[in-house]
């Protein structure tokens, strides 16, 4: 299958029923640029930026940070790349910076919370992030959002930034597009807000999973006991597609459940039709997408999220459209 998926590199992501699906990789170090090329991505929807922190033994100055990533929209070669901003803590460990044990450190200080706290350090990679792209058109997303307001107070900084950039005449990117991940619960009682405030929005599936099933990602014992395709989740995923169509904002997903053929096949059906995942996963998404009729799923995901709650488990539905209409997954 893997000649079969090579195959495939050239082709367009479009389903049966005409609906075209960007499919994008997610990356953190020089050495994944190449697969760029070479799983046909569309482009990087997720860069962690935080993997060059995490194999250094110093924090990388402002300098090192601008050079990696001037190499990474240079590998890129005028494919997007969105760069997430910093998100240390938890599970993403940079010794030289976090002394302090935490008793929940997924719930603790980290990522956006952190660089809030310290701005000279987000600022910082701003500043590297819009030299990098002076020139070409820069995406940033700030991970681990809970309240609307921490994306303004980012926002100022950045604008900060790009006024002390362009009063000493440097370049700037040539367009900015500023974004949110979905990965804290609270914000789906603050859609129409968030939706309004970015210019995309991209759902991180792991850790909103984790948060909103209070199961611990990393933890095989809870975690593997409920399903990305269960009920709950759906719905919840169902209910951010929708506010991004009503405020006409971009939804992407780049958690490890757009890489699995069934469950991206879950998410084309309630309406996302943007994903982003390794790029192992991109060939054996897009043989599933090719053959798929989204209008056709779309019905079925409405019948099974909106219909008897205690049928047929929603993985079971899908399999069983999945070999009725021939989806290779
Ligand atoms: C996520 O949480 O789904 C995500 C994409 O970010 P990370 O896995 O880096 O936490
Ligand atoms: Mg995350």
């Amino acid at each position: 299958r893997q000649e079969q998926f090579r195959a495939l590199r050239s082709v367009e992501p479009m389903t049966r029923d005409g609906k075209r699906i960007n499919l994008n990789m997610n990356a953190g170090l020089l050495v994944d640029l190449p697969q760029l090329l070479e799983s046909g991505a569309e482009g990087i929807g997720l860069f962690r930026t935080e993997l060059q922190f995490m194999i250094a033994s110093t924090m990388p100055r402002g300098e090192e940070q601008e050079a990696f990533y001037r190499s990474v929209i240079k590998q890129a070669a005028g494919r997007p790349v969105t760069f997430r901003t910093l998100d240390i803590g938890s599970d993403k460990v940079v010794p030289y910076f976090q002394a302090i044990t935490e008793e929940n450190p997924a719930l603790g200080w980290r990522a956006i919370r952190l660089a809030l706290d310290r701005p000279g350090l987000l600022r910082t990679q701003l500043r590297a992030l819009l030299k990098a792209a002076a020139g070409t058109e820069l995406k940033i997303m700030i991970p681990m959002v809970t309240e609307v307001q921490e994306l303004k107070a980012v926002r100022v900084l950045l604008q900060k930034e790009v006024q002390h950039l362009s009063k000493f005449g440097h370049p700037l990117p040539r367009k900015l597009q500023y974004g949110a991940m979905l990965e804290v619960p609270a914000l789906l009682w603050q859609l129409d807000e968030l939706m309004e405030e970015v210019d995309f929005v991209s759902v991180g599936s792991n850790d909103l999973f984790q948060f909103s099933m209070a199961v611990d990602r990393g933890n095989a014992r809870v975690a593997d006991r409920f399903d990305t395709l269960g009920r709950p989740f759906l719905r919840l995923l169902r209910d951010i597609v929708r506010a991004g169509e009503r405020h006409n904002t971009p939804v992407t997903l780049c958690g490890e459940m757009a890489g699995k053929p069934l469950s991206a096949m879950a998410l084309l059906g309630i309406g996302f039709r943007s994903v982003s995942m390794s790029p192992a996963a991109i060939g054996p998404v897009k043989a599933m997408l090719l053959g798929l009729d989204t209008a056709k799923l779309g019905h079925v995901m409405s019948e099974a999220l909106d219909g008897d709650p205690a049928g047929m488990p929603v993985r079971e539905i899908l399999k069983r459209f999945a070999e009725a209409n021939n989806i290779p997954l």
